[in-house]
Formats: C-alpha cells, sequence, structure tokens
C-alpha cells in the first residue's frame, strides 16, 4: 500500500530519493517471514520508516536537501538509523525539506516544495505542509510510511505535525544520538518522530533513547539514571499525595499572542476544559522572557549555522564549481552555486553577529535571553531542572516546588496551514515568527509533542528536561 501511495502521490515532493521498490519488497518479505516463523518480533520490525533527508543513511544519498551536497553519499547510517534497522525497520526513503533545516515550509528546497496531503490532487498541492521537516510530516500523513524521522532545532518536528494532523516528538535535548545527523545549530539540534498515533512515536523513542559514545552531547549513562531515578520519584509522590494523582497543567499567558488565530485560541480553551475534565489541575502561569526568545533564536540559530556550514567549501565537502580553480576564487563560486537565498541569508547574518564589532550587542546578549528563558521554565516547574548545574545546592537536593506545575499545554502554531502561494508572499520576518510558539522549548532544551487535537492544528505538551513520562502521560489524555 505505501508503495502505491508513494506513486499516487508523487506531486506531493515528499522525498528526495526513494528506495529501490524490489529492496523495499524484499524487506517486507524478510519481516514477515520472521512474523510467520514467530521468532521474537519486535514492535518495529518490517515497519515502513521514511528519513529526513539530513540524517545520514549508507545506502541513499544525504542531501540536506542543498545543491551543495546533491551527489554526497555518506560512508555510514547515523546512530539512530542504524538502530532502528536493528530492530527490523525498513527505510523507505529520504524525505524533503527546507535546505539545511532552515525554514518552516519546506519551499527552500531545490526538489521543490512540499505540498500537504488533502483529500483531493488540487486541495494536495495548495497547503503547506510545515517545516523543515515537511517531508517527513507529507510522507505519514498520505500513507507512504508508518513513522518518519525529522529534526527540530526551533519547531521543525512540532510545526509539520501540527499542520498536517499528527503526532510530532521533539525529545529533552541531547537525549537521542546526534551522529550521523548534519548539523544545523548543534546546541539546539534534536532527532524528532513523526506518525499517526503517539504508539508507534513512542516505540521509536524507545529504541532510540540510548547513550552514544560517537555524540558527546548525548547524555550519558549516569545523568540518566540520576534524573529518571527523580523523575520516578516525583510521579510516585505526585500519583500518592494529590487527589487522584492529578497533574497540573501550566497555561503561559505570554503565548496568548495577538497574531494567534481565533480559531487557535478557542481550540487552546477546549483542549484546557477537556483536560480538566479528566481530572487535571489548570494553572495560569508567566513566562516573561516569551517574547524575547524569537529573537535570541534568530541569533544564535544562524550563528551556529555560519560556522558548521564553513565545511562546505568544494575541497572537504560540497559540489565544487567549476570555476573554482584558481587560488584567487578558491571557493566563492562553490558556495554562491551551492547554498540557496535563505542559507545564504542565515550564514551573513550568523557570520555578522559572530564578527567583533557585533559580538557583544546581539550574540552574546542571545545568550543571555537564552538562560533567562530557561529559569522562566525552571521557575515553573514542580520539579528541578536535571541539568542545573549553576545553584548553590545540587538540584537533586533541591526541594520541589509545591506550587509549580508538571507540564505546559500550549498550541504549536498560530493557525492553520496556509496556503502554499501566501507562503511565497511572506517576508522572512512573517516566516520567523511563525516558530514563535516552538522556539522556548527548544533553547531550554525541553522535551515537547504536538498533539493533533484538531486536524489543522497541534497542542503541544512541553515537560522539564527529561521528563518525557509526565509529558506522554498528559499528551495520551488528548488522543
Ligand atoms: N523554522 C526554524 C528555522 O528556520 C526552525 C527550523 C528547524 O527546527 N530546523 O530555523
Amino acid at each position: 500500500n505505501a508503495l502505491v501511495n508513494i506513486r499516487l502521490n508523487e506531486h506531493l515532493n515528499a522525498f528526495t530519493n526513494l528506495q529501490k521498490e524490489e529492496v523495499i519488497l524484499s524487506e517486507a518479505k524478510k519481516a514477515q517471514e520472521r512474523a510467520f516463523k514467530r521468532e521474537l518480533k519486535h514492535a518495529l520490525d518490517g515497519r515502513l520508516i521514511a528519513i529526513k533527508d539530513n540524517i545520514a543513511t549508507i545506502d541513499l544519498p544525504t542531501t540536506c536537501a542543498s545543491y551543495m551536497l546533491k551527489d554526497y553519499q555518506s560512508p555510514f547510517d547515523a546512530t539512530v538509523v542504524e538502530r532502528l534497522r536493528d530492530k527490523g525497520a525498513i527505510v523507505v526513503g529520504k524525505t524533503n525539506m527546507d535546505e539545511f533545516g532552515m525554514g518552516s515550509h519546506s519551499t527552500f528546497s531545490p526538489f521543490g516544495p512540499v505540498s500537504k496531503p488533502g483529500t483531493t490532487p488540487l486541495e494536495s498541492l495548495a497547503y503547506s505542509a510545515g517545516g523543515s521537516s515537511g517531508g517527513s510530516a507529507a510522507a505519514v500523513a498520505a500513507g507512504m510510511c508508518d513513522i518518519a524521522l525529522g529534526t527540530d532545532t526551533g519547531g521543525s518536528v512540532r510545526l509539520p505535525a501540527s499542520y498536517c494532523g499528527l503526532v510530532g516528538f521533539k525529545p529533552s535535548y541531547g537525549m537521542l544520538s546526534r551522529w550521523g545527523v548534519v548539523a544545523y545549530a548543534n546546541s539546539l539540534d534534536t532527532v524528532g518522530i513523526i506518525a499517526n498515533h503517539s504508539n508507534d512515536v513512542k516505540a521509536v523513542w524507545k529504541v532510540l533513547n540510548f547513550p552514544d559514545k560517537l555524540d558527546p552531547t548525548c547524555v550519558e549513562t549516569g545523568t540518566r539514571m540520576r534524573v529518571g531515578r527523580m523523575i520516578e520519584d516525583f510521579h510516585r509522590v505526585r500519583r500518592d499525595t494529590r487527589k487522584d494523582g492529578r497533574f497540573r497543567i501550566g497555561v503561559p499567558m505570554e503565548y496568548n499572542v495577538e497574531e494567534m488565530a481565533e480559531g487557535t485560541r478557542k481550540l487552546w480553551d477546549a483542549t484546557l476544559e477537556y483536560l480538566a475534565q479528566w481530572g487535571c489541575e489548570i494553572v495560569p502561569i508567566s513566562l516573561p522572557h516569551t517574547r524575547h526568545a524569537l529573537p535570541a533564536y534568530y541569533i544564535l540559530a544562524p550563528a551556529e549555522a555560519s560556522s558548521n556550514l564553513a565545511r562546505y567549501d568544494g575541497i572537504r565537502y560540497g559540489t565544487r564549481h567549476e570555476q573554482d580553480r584558481d587560488g584567487e576564487t578558491l571557493f566563492a563560486p562553490t558556495r554562491a552555486a551551492g547554498f540557496g537565498d535563505e542559507v545564504r541569508r542565515r550564514i551573513l547574518l550568523g557570520t555578522y553577529s559572530l564578527s567583533s564589532e557585533a559580538m557583544g550587542n546581539y550574540f552574546v546578549q542571545a545568550q543571555k535571553v537564552r538562560r533567562l528563558v530557561q529559569k522562566d521554565f525552571d521557575s515553573v516547574f514542580a520539579m528541578p531542572n536535571g541539568l542545573d548545574c549553576d545553584g548553590e545546592t545540587k538540584w537533586e537536593d533541591r526541594p520541589w516546588n509545591s506550587k509549580g506545575v508538571d507540564v505546559i499545554v500550549c498550541p504549536t502554531a498560530l493557525g492553520e496551514s496556509p496556503k502554499l502561494e501566501d507562503v511565497n508572499k511572506m517576508s522572512q520576518t512573517e516566516r520567523y515568527a511563525g516558530d514563535v510558539l516552538t522556539v522556548p522549548a527548544s533553547l531550554a532544551g525541553l522535551p515537547a509533542v504536538s498533539m493533533p487535537v484538531s486536524k489543522k492544528v497541534g497542542m503541544q505538551v512541553i515537560g522539564q528536561w527529561g521528563d518525557e513520562k509526565g509529558m506522554w502521560e498528559v499528551a495520551v489524555m488528548l488522543e
């Protein structure tokens, strides 16, 4: 069925490169034989998985939807891909995206824009699938695969999931290995998971949630165990001491921005009412630095990107331009021809904000804002942040904030998916503004999942760092 869907929905542009049909079929046959023989079958055995094209695969190119890497073939699988294949998952192809993950509508791609699957072919061409993991969301929504991996730096998994009516999960920063994931902004990049149902997302999460020596930012066993123990304790006490073990849900006032569509606001209200019926306690909270999170993100992400993308010079990496031969012009023509406009814009922005004259006013200020955003979250959660290391007392010894909340619930996007023709008319700042609700959790490295409370708008459940447990418990109430 997936193969038929792929053929029928070619116009969606969800993939950059597809696995050969005979390979998919033979893998599927092997999985079927395993099931038939009743060998112990893993939940992911034989499941079809699509991989965003900035995650390395040994059998398919990894282009990052950039002309610069159009012929790049990785000599290894990313750790996340390797672990999925180990469990019998079948990689159907690499999904289209905004070049290097920079964008929110998957329109900045030399493979053409991704469209959101609709009920009619015309509708299918009209709307944005979101970005930058738009191809991953479109592939799942159109039934071309069961589950897809994406990456989320500032909302790139949650936003497409919201637009396409899917579950989109961004884990706590550092939980999933980034080995083999092409860097956009390392301090923010996470691998995310998209599927129709939370069960599939959780099944993948379970397989991938391990330390990896190859990625120094992947949290090691000791920290996982210490934080995990605190979280277990916390939820045990919550169940034992609160009436019906009820969850306390934070509703950040500052997220109720003027630009939010009326429909989204109503849906937010309805979601909170529904959670209250489940016995949750709804608590208004304040995250005062929210307003500054978006500008800080758009300083930090391009700054890191400008440094990361320096490696594409046609010598170490990248498609070398034919004029790139003499010492005078070395790699200028290559970079001019290899990168799209948005990537060039970000490199310029990032290079500027890191320059000695601008550093203090931009990069350093943005780092300070990032810290304040993190502190905002830490001040509202009941549980301390297991990564917090700058207080006097160790976090393990700090008392739980008895007035604090367990998770935060807010919309993922300001509104429904826009028409692609309207996206094309948007200014840069309008495009960036669409990330306002997803970026704060990214700056703080918190786990967040977008749940499809309607087919067109998702609600985010955001947890304290490492508390995927609490986040999922509330999220599944919305399924
Ligand atoms: N839209 C945001 C950006 O362009 C987020 C992208 C992402 O999460 N990869 O940077």
